[in-house]
């Protein structure tokens, strides 16, 4: 059984919260692997998987995380682009429906590739159709900010990393 299962099912809730949880690093090649849609409505196992990566992303000073980073091979990514961090996104599932061909260079890290920075080219708009986290159907257009991290985020569960685009520009 699962680990993250054998928790659930016979931890208390204090339990659950404490699951360790590491973001794997580039050349790790379980970033590489395949990623499975998931399944709606969604699993217990895969909520508490979705609050420890958001947990995980504030922890590490992140704005998005992809399931694949911490070892699961699902279709879901987890965002939040706000100053203040506390409006974390959920994106499952997520499809780009259509790409902006204009594209806008800009310098990218990414907490699989600590201390590297790599300079990415990115549509300047993009639209995207995901579950949220209750099952529902959502879709929008982003632009700046969050735009590149959807992209950026997408790449991960399509087993793209940042030092795919291009030279590492700063290795710490
Ligand atoms: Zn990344």
């Amino acid at each position: 059984m699962h680990l993250l299962c054998y928790y659930y099912l016979c931890g208390t809730k204090k339990k659950l919260n404490n699951i360790p949880m590491q973001i794997l690093k580039h050349p790790d090649t379980f970033l590489r692997q395949t990623t499975q849609e998931v399944e709606i409505p969604l699993s217990e196992e895969n909520n508490i998987i979705l609050d420890n990566m958001i947990k995980i992303m504030y922890q590490s000073n992140g704005i998005g995380l992809a399931a694949n980073q911490v070892g699961y091979n699902r279709r879901m990514f987890v965002m939040d682009t706000s100053n203040k961090k506390d409006s974390p996104q959920v994106f499952i599932n997520p499809i780009v429906t259509s790409k902006n061909n204009k594209k806008m260079k800009d310098i990218e890290g990414c907490l699989s590739c600590p201390g590297e920075e790599v300079k990415v080219s990115r549509s300047i708009s993009i639209n995207l159709e995901w579950k949220c986290r209750h099952g529902k159907l959502q879709h929008k257009t982003f632009y700046y900010l969050p735009c590149r991290v959807v992209q950026h985020e997408m790449d991960h569960i399509n087993g793209k990393l940042i030092t795919d685009h291009g030279p590492i520009l700063k290795r710490e």
